[in-house]
């Protein structure tokens, strides 16, 4: 075995010393776990966090899955990785392009360079759309709870994930898409024990429920006997997100939308400008693709000056801002960004046209994500950490860091 630390993108990191395990919940608003330690449904997630280590971070803005968990693997903001969302608009190809394909992704996950190092690795996460991301250039085990059904060991590294596990597939909309992850990872713990382990559920749930609600709390019910078990076999294990959530409805339980595209066609005539939702997805049932982020691609720099003002006067904004402030800012990669960057506040999303929006599919008020009020995430070790600056800024993507260099 390997003792030396590893460098992955500018930072080390220590070899583990028992089963290190990195749990990204989706859509964790850290008020989740409150309500469900509060209701007594999660004696795992209690302990936890009053004998470990009980921390907040900073997702990466566009408070959206992907970016956020490539940051997580690679320790290393979008500027690095280049996964600024789900879809950009790419200029030379004159379309909106998809940015599932590993093909996009500018830095190596630390997961693979483990791997590389002789470290046994297993990566599972529910949706499909992010595994190939995730498992990018990595040798050892990489499936999703989706395509459950059809692994094999040449293209996932295992084989008959349904008979280990023991469950059906689930359904891409369901909370057993995201207990499949965790089941999964206790069976892995028990026959394969890898020294490195990253788990990624999705959000479904926490689109539908607010913290405290009967359906998050039996949500985090079944996610704490999970982790119990996790624990119980040695591992160290460190909880964070890729976002929060909240509500983006008014009182009536109507979402509040701000249709961009819209606005600016009237203003400035159709076609003027382009409006960008990274969010978008072939899942969408959700949210209706809908959230606090959108990009503007302009005709020009001046153009765009001249629009940010215009639209950071429309009520429901947080930020406008040009490329340049918003790749600083954010650490963007800026050829993957508009000319415009718009965050809305806590309550409101942002679409492009009303006509380009299925809403009829959204059985509850809207929840989303996207914007800044989104960043806050919990950090939350099994073990207590040393050596963390009392003024340092946490983010999510320090939990490998947290995991392997502070609390072992
Ligand atoms: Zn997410
Ligand atoms: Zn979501």
């Amino acid at each position: 075995m390997n003792s030396q630390p590893i460098e992955v993108n500018a930072r080390l990191y220590r070899w583990m010393e028992r089963p290190v395990v990195v749990v990204c919940v989706d859509g964790c608003e850290p008020a989740y776990l409150d309500a469900a330690i509060d209701a007594g449904v999660a004696p795992y997630l209690k302990r936890m966090m009053q004998t470990g280590a009980s921390l907040l971070a900073d997702c990466v803005v566009p408070s959206f899955t992907n970016p956020n968990n490539l940051s997580i693997v690679t320790g290393a903001p979008p500027a690095v990785h280049g996964i600024c969302g789900n879809y950009f608009f790419d200029r030379e190809l004159g379309q909106e392009v998809m940015m599932n394909d590993p093909k996009y992704l500018r830095a190596g996950t630390l997961l693979a360079a483990f791997a590389d190092a002789g470290a046994k690795v297993a990566v599972v996460t529910a949706k499909d759309k992010l595994r190939k991301l995730l498992g990018n250039d990595m040798k050892g085990i990489c499936f999703s709870s989706e395509k459950s059904d059809q692994v094999t060991q040449e293209e996932n590294g295992i084989e008959n994930v349904l008979d280990l596990v023991g469950m059906a597939v689930p359904s891409v909309y369901s909370a057993e898409l995201s207990e499949f992850v965790f089941a999964a990872g206790v069976k892995l713990m028990q026959t394969q024990r890898p020294d490195i382990m990253y788990l990624s559920t999705t959000d479904y749930v926490q689109h539908k429920a607010a913290p405290g609600s009967p359906a998050a709390n039996a949500f985090y019910a079944m996610m704490d006997g999970y982790l119990a078990q996790l624990d119980e076999m040695g591992a160290t294990i460190v909880l964070t997100a890729d976002h929060g959530m909240n509500d983006k409805h008014d009182s009536q339980g109507k979402p509040n939308v701000i249709y961009l595209q819209d606005v600016l066609d009237e203003w400035y005539g159709a076609e003027a400008a382009r409006v960008i939702l990274p969010i978008t997805d072939p899942y969408v049932v959700h949210h209706g693709a809908l959230g606090s982020f959108a990009t503007v691609y302009a005709p020009d720099d001046a153009t765009a000056a001249r629009w940010i003002q215009r639209i950071k006067e429309l009520p429901g904004m947080e930020l406008v801002l040009s490329r340049a402030e918003a790749a600083l800012r954010f650490e963007l990669p800026a050829d993957r960004i508009g000319d415009i960057v718009v965050v809305s506040e806590r309550n409101t999303v942002i679409g492009t046209s009303a006509s380009r929006h299925d809403l009829s599919a959204l059985e509850v008020p809207l929840r989303s994500h996207g914007g800044v009020s989104e960043q806050r995430v919990p950090l939350i070790c099994n073990r207590p950490v040393a050596g963390i600056a009392s003024n340092r800024r946490l983010r999510n993507f320090d939990a490998f860091d947290l995991a392997l260099n502070h609390a072992q």
